[in-house]
């Protein structure tokens, strides 16, 4: 079968150099006689392997030298944990930004562990907005303050970066790392489930500043103490190894394609010739504020739940696959992120419109 535009939220989709890059070294990784998947982590191959993947990372995100990069299991949803017992150690209180599903979801496991107080929240308007927060907003004695920056299920992102004064920010990125240029120097603290821009499923990238190591709780399982894991080199137990590979991959190919000012243009026109679809028209609604929407999520309904049923099913049809739109919104999500060609959204645009034409709103 040829392969479709598979716009799902993640797991998503691969470059495909990258999947014909893995096909090719399948059997035999580097003349190793090997696949990754079957080599030893200790093993000098794939420590060049995670070198280097730590090493492009840096390079393509700009990450400064006194930020640690690890490679850690357990998805974003760990890292809900891992937070608040890594950094929840002074006044044991954390501040958080409420602004969709995953955000909610860390607020409510970080009250397990000390004093959690939700800063804001746009859930009065089903989370179709960024809350605005000023600094005074935040308590000034809180060990961290949490954002998730693009939110993934209801299709929106932060237009700005909140300023928190000296509290470290804490940003879920997993669905907008390496769409575009970010400036790690104003966060304490960076995490992404690797499954939606950057690898499979299986891995967990945290970037870290090394003045917030060393403060876990005592109870803080040893897995999920980035002290353990920065001094390990991610390798204190066996990683993740062929997503690191992947990643790895990835990032070479966005470093080919000109780094993640080029991914920023690319992404800008995909999802620029969307949202102007969808505001020259009237039949599909965009439910997310304008200056909030996301590059990568992006929501829409018909209004007419039938009709949003039909157009993912006619929709997959043409090989235009994983429309549908989360439960908790309805309607359709197209998830177009970096691996995501100009064509698949060209393509989908012309099926709106034609779906449009066809299906009139009684
Ligand atoms: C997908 C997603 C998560 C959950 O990731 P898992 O790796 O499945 O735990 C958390 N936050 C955001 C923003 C996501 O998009």
């Amino acid at each position: 079968m040829e392969r479709v535009y598979n716009f799902s939220a993640g797991p998503s989709m691969l470059p495909e150099s990258v999947l014909q890059r893995a096909a090719t070294e399948m059997l035999s990784y580097e003349n190793s006689g090997m696949s990754v998947m079957e080599m030893s982590h200790r093993s000098p191959v794939y420590e060049k392997i995670i070198l280097g993947a730590e090493e492009t990372l840096r390079r393509v995100m700009g990450i400064p030298e006194d930020y640690k990069v690890l490679f850690l299991q357990g998805g974003a949803s760990t890292q809900f944990s891992a937070v608040p017992l890594n950094l929840m150690n002074g006044s044991k209180k954390a501040d958080y930004i409420l602004s969709g599903q995953f955000s909610t979801k860390a607020y409510q496991e970080a009250q397990k562990y000390g004093d959690a107080f939700a800063v804001a929240s746009s859930k009065d308007k089903n989370f179709s907005y960024i809350p605005k927060t000023e600094a005074k907003d935040f308590r000034a004695d809180a060990d961290y303050a949490h954002i998730c920056l693009n939110n993934t299920i209801y299709g929106t992102k932060f237009p700005y970066i909140p300023d928190t004064g000296n509290i470290p920010l804490v940003a879920d990125a997993s669905s907008c790392i390496l769409s575009e240029p970010i400036d790690i120097s104003k966060f304490g603290l960076v995490y992404a489930g690797a499954q939606k821009n950057m690898s499979a499923a299986g891995l967990t990238v945290v970037i870290v500043k090394e003045s917030l190591l060393g403060k876990a709780r005592a109870e803080t399982p040893t897995m999920l103490d980035y002290k353990v894991m920065a001094d390990n080199g991610s390798m204190y137990n066996t990683p993740p190894c062929w997503c690191i590979y992947i990643a790895k991959l990835v990032c070479e190919w966005i470093e080919s394609l000109g780094g993640l000012t080029e991914m920023k243009k690319r992404n800008e026109k995909k999802a620029g010739l969307l949202y102007g679809y969808l505001d020259s028209q009237d039949y599909y609604f965009a439910p997310v504020e304008k200056e909030c929407r996301s590059l990568m999520n992006v929501t829409f309904v018909t209004g007419n739940p039938e009709l949003d049923k039909k157009f993912a099913l006619q929709a997959s049809e043409n090989g235009l696959v994983n429309l549908k739109g989360h439960r908790s919104v309805g309607g359709m999500r197209a998830s177009i992120y970096n691996a995501m060609p100009q064509a698949g959204v060209e393509k989908l645009v012309a099926f709106m419109e034609k779906f449009a034409l066809e299906n009139p709103k009684t």
